[in-house]
Order: C-alpha cells, then structure tokens, then sequence
C-alpha cells in the first residue's frame, strides 16, 4: 500500500498554479483554502473563483486538480470551486487629462457615499500621482494576511489602499504595463469588506485602464471634466474607452465649475457656464452634477480633510453627487 502523502506537499502543488490575477501561487495568494486529506488517499480544496469568467474558472478547476493529483499517493483530487466571495461593485472614476480633480473628487465621493450608508472603499490606481495616502490622512502602509494586501482604515470610514504605498515614497512610478497591471490586482483583490470600491484611475485611457476594464469589470464609471472645452474633448475620449467595451457610463461631474470668490463668496463662470452638462445631454449620458472652484476644497484636500466629511457648505456638491450616483448605481 502507498503510504499516506505530506500534507505539506498537497499546498506545494497547489502552489505551482499560477493566480490568474497576479501575486504568486494560488495558495500564496489566499485564492485556495489550505488543502485537505481524507482516507488516507482523497486531497480536497476549496478555491475562490468569484472574480473568474466562466473560462478562468474551468482552467483553475482543470489546474487545481492535476496539481493535487500529482502529489505522490493522491488517488482522488477533488476542487470545489466557491464564488461566495462577497460580491462587490467596482466604480471607476477617469477623466480625460490630469489636473481636473479627479483624485479630489474620487475621495470625497466616496466619503459622502459612506455618509449616505453604502459600505465603500477606495482604491488608488493613479501610478502617476497616487494622491489618496495624503487626501484622507493615511500615509502609513497596508500589512498583508496570506499574501493579500489588508486596507488601511482612515478617520472617514472608507478603508483605502493606493499604488502610492506599494512604492518607496517620493520614488518615481515608471512602471510599465504588466507592472501596473499586476499592482492594481492587488490592490482590488485585496481583503476588503466592503460593497463598493471607488477606483481613482490615472488619467487618459492607457494600461491600467485596459487592465481594469478587462480584469476587474467594473460596474460602472464616473467621468470628471472641468468646463473648458478642451478638457471636454479629452473626456469624450474617456467616456468612448468605457462605452466601447461595455462598461456602463454612470455620469459625468463638472468639477472647478464657477469660481467661488474667498472674500464675498460670490460664484463667477471664468470658464463658461453648463459646457459639461449640453456635452452629456449631447453625448446621451447622465449628468451628475458639479462642484465649485473653490480654494476651500483645495485648503482642506492639502491638509488631508476631505471637504465631504465635514459639515459646512462645502460638503454640500458631493453629498448631491453620491445621492445622484446611488440613483444610478446597478442592483
Ligand atoms: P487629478 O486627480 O485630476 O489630477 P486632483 O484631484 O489632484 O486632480 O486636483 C488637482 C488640484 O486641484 C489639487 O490641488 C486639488 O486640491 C485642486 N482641486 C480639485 N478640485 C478643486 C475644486 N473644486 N476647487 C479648488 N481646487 C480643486
């Protein structure tokens, strides 16, 4: 009779299967349970496939069970594949170009989405700016639980990870595209406890936004622009990346939309009044609403105290956004 095998090998094995999202092996990873023995003869797994096309999941059954099954004195390989992973939504937030605040508007959006009652995170994937450690005040970095990233808790209940702690700070994220993709599946695929994550993309429609679209399928995405023109042509590039591969426009927020004089309070229209919102009644998608440009939201977005969480005027613009946006938020 073969003698009984290591259980220790049965996690090696497993190990050599190669997690679809990146990170390492599939038990290194978290995706499978530690590996089990019955009889003597019979090694069983569980495996994580819920963020899996119908495809994936076959081949992770499929390489699941050769490697158990080549384990020295292993007759039966049994992989049981659970999706009950708690299912969650993926907001993306893009903008056409840089500098339109669409990091300013990713963390309060999520704040007032929070204030609102939705159970939300923030994912930072801007590998050209990854601003978010210092918008809500959390610069310390993320531990890890069996190889998956543990988000860091900040003082406005929306835990929060950002390609910015994966680096050395001040160090330059030159990253090129299988780097950045595979930073942004950890950054997703990490442990969060929450039903929506608010992903703040870089601007433009590059790499990590393909990545996104194709690995992680969003549920929905917010497009930010400014009300020049040109920052709207630059969106409407960003608005096709999302409308050409089927991921669903949710709206559109004008942000820096009227100046709000410091001393009088009074609102003027430096750039024009309602250009982003003809342009989404143009291009046949929702407008979500917009916010001044105002040097209190910058005030309080550099002093790590996102406007949205505090209780003045200023709170104000997101709260409607976030209320507006669960209107249209997918079931
Ligand atoms: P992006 O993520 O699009 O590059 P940021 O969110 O980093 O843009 O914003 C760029 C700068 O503009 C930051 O200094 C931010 O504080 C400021 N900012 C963003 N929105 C506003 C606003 N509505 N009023 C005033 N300043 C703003």
């Amino acid at each position: 009779m073969a003698s009984a095998p290591d259980p220790a090998a049965l996690a090696t094995a497993l190990d050599t299967v190669a997690d679809p999202s990146g990170g390492g092996g599939i038990v290194a990873t978290g995706r499978a349970q530690p590996p089990r023995l019955a009889d003597d003869d019979t090694a069983s797994v569980i495996v994580d496939v819920a963020d899996l096309d119908p495809a994936a999941r076959e081949a992770m059954e499929a390489a699941a069970t050769a490697a158990l099954a080549s384990v020295p004195g292993v007759l039966r390989a049994r992989v049981l594949l659970t999706a009950d992973r708690r299912e969650r939504r993926l907001i993306v937030v893009g903008s056409g170009k840089g500098g339109v605040g669409k990091s300013t508007l990713s963390a309060n959006l999520a704040i007032a989405l929070a204030r609102l009652g939705v159970s939300v995170g923030l994912v930072d994937a801007d590998i050209y700016g990854p601003s978010q450690p210092r918008l809500l005040d959390a610069p310390e970095r993320p531990f890890a639980e069996a190889q998956r990233l543990l988000p860091v808790e900040t003082r406005y209940g929306v835990p929060m990870l950002s390609m910015g702690q994966l680096v050395e700070p001040g160090k330059a994220l030159a990253w090129r595209g299988p780097m950045a993709s595979s930073a942004l599946g950890q950054l997703v695929d990490a442990k969060w406890e929450v039903d929506v994550l608010v992903v703040d993309l870089p601007p433009g429609t590059g790499d990590v936004q393909l990545s996104m679209i194709q690995k992680h399928r969003p549920a929905g995405a917010v497009i930010v622009s400014t009300p020049q023109d040109l920052a709207l042509i630059d969106a409407a590039r960003a608005i096709s990346l999302f409308v050409d591969t089927g991921v669903p426009i949710l709206g559109l927020v004008e942000n820096m939309a009227g100046y709000v004089c410091p001393h009088c309070g009074e609102i003027s229209d430096p750039f024009g009044h309602g250009g982003a919102e003809a342009e989404a009644a143009r291009l046949g998608i929702p407008f979500l609403g917009r916010v001044p440009l105002d040097r209190a939201i910058r005030e309080a977005s550099d002093a790590g105290e996102p406007p949205a969480a505090g209780g003045g005027e200023a709170a104000a613009p997101f709260l409607a956004i976030a209320a507006a946006l669960m209107e249209r938020m997918p079931a």
